[in-house]
Formats: C-alpha cells, structure tokens, sequence
C-alpha cells in the first residue's frame, strides 16, 4: 500500500495538475500547517469517510465536507452536484483512509448484528437480513483502489473538474496523493 504514495509531504512533487489548485492548499494546510487564510467563498469539495478519527485542519469556509461511510458516494451524484452547481466548487478530493471499517465488511458482521441487537432495538433476524442485503453494496474492498476507482467514475460524470484521489492515513494522520499511473491514465 505504501507504494501507492508517492508524495513524501513535498509539495514540489505534487503532480502538475494539483498545482495552483486547491490541492496543493489542502495538503499545505494539513499536512504542513500552513497559515490559515481567510475564505469567503469554497474552494473545494471534500468526500471523506465519517470515521471518528479523520480530523481535516483546514480553515473556515474552505471546503464544503461530504462524510459517508468509507468516503462511498454513489448514489450521493445529486448532494455532490448541489456543493459544485450552487456551491461553486471546482476541484473535489476523494479522501479514503487505511483502516477502514467498510473494508472488510463480512469480519465485522457479528459485531455489526450485535450493535444493533444491543444498542439500536432491532430484531436478531431483523439485523442479519439488513446486513446480508446491503453488506456487498457497501464493502469497499482495499480503500485505495476503491477510491481510485471512484475518482475515475467522478471525473466521467463531472468532465471539468479537478477530481483528486488522496489517503488519509490514520496511522500519521496525513494526507496522501494516490499514484495514478499512466496505465491509468490510459483506460480513463
Ligand atoms: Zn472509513
């Protein structure tokens, strides 16, 4: 998974179509503590998991932040569309993360059962059948893959925005360029 991250927290190699682009500032800020500006107005749509241990440090008004389990967004198009129509946000950042709780969905079943037994008042067989329906439509399977995939499936839907796929590292808790390699580029 290593080898996915080329960007070693030096933004000179970034690659040429992040920079200038609010990319480059979301790392900046992030990753290396850049001095807030002020924000009017968004610069930029960010898709990320809503696992309790993502905190972005970016300042007020930067961003507009879409959380979904394991940063998944499809059938999310219309909200997405809402942050770049009426919003106008330009660039996007599809942020998975290691450790992903929707990665490997079938080893948290019980424990995803027994959740809902304990906590929420659900039905034994009521919480197994919830599972069993909607657990292959959201695995995720390797997070990184997975949201480079989607970024290629946005990027088709949004032709002229800048489409980012980035990690978001529990273990540093730093901000990652996805490599995208030209075999990539080619099938895009
Ligand atoms: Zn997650």
């Amino acid at each position: 998974m290593v080898d996915d991250f080329p960007w070693d927290n030096d933004s000179s190699s970034l690659e040429a179509i992040y920079r200038e682009t609010p990319i480059a500032d979301l790392i900046a800020y992030h990753n290396l503590g850049a001095p807030h500006r002020e924000y009017t107005q968004a610069q930029l749509l960010v898709g990320m998991c809503m696992d309790n241990r993502l905190q972005l440090r970016i300042p007020k008004n930067f961003a507009f932040i879409m959380r979904a389990a394991g940063a998944n967004f499809r059938g999310l198009e219309f909200q997405m569309s809402f942050a770049i129509g009426f919003g106008g946000a330009r660039t996007i950042a599809l942020i998975g993360h290691d450790l992903c709780g929707m990665s490997g969905l079938s080893a948290r079943k019980e424990a995803f059962i027994e959740g809902l037994v304990d906590g929420a008042g659900w039905e034994r067989q009521d919480a197994e059948q919830h599972f069993e329906k909607y657990a292959s439509r959201f695995e995720i399977g390797d997070p990184v893959e997975f949201t480079r995939a989607q970024a290629h499936h946005i990027r088709q839907h949004f032709p002229a925005l800048v489409v980012a796929p980035m990690i978001y590292r529990v273990t540093d808790q730093l901000l990652y360029m996805i490599n995208e390699t030209p075999d990539d580029d080619a099938s895009r």
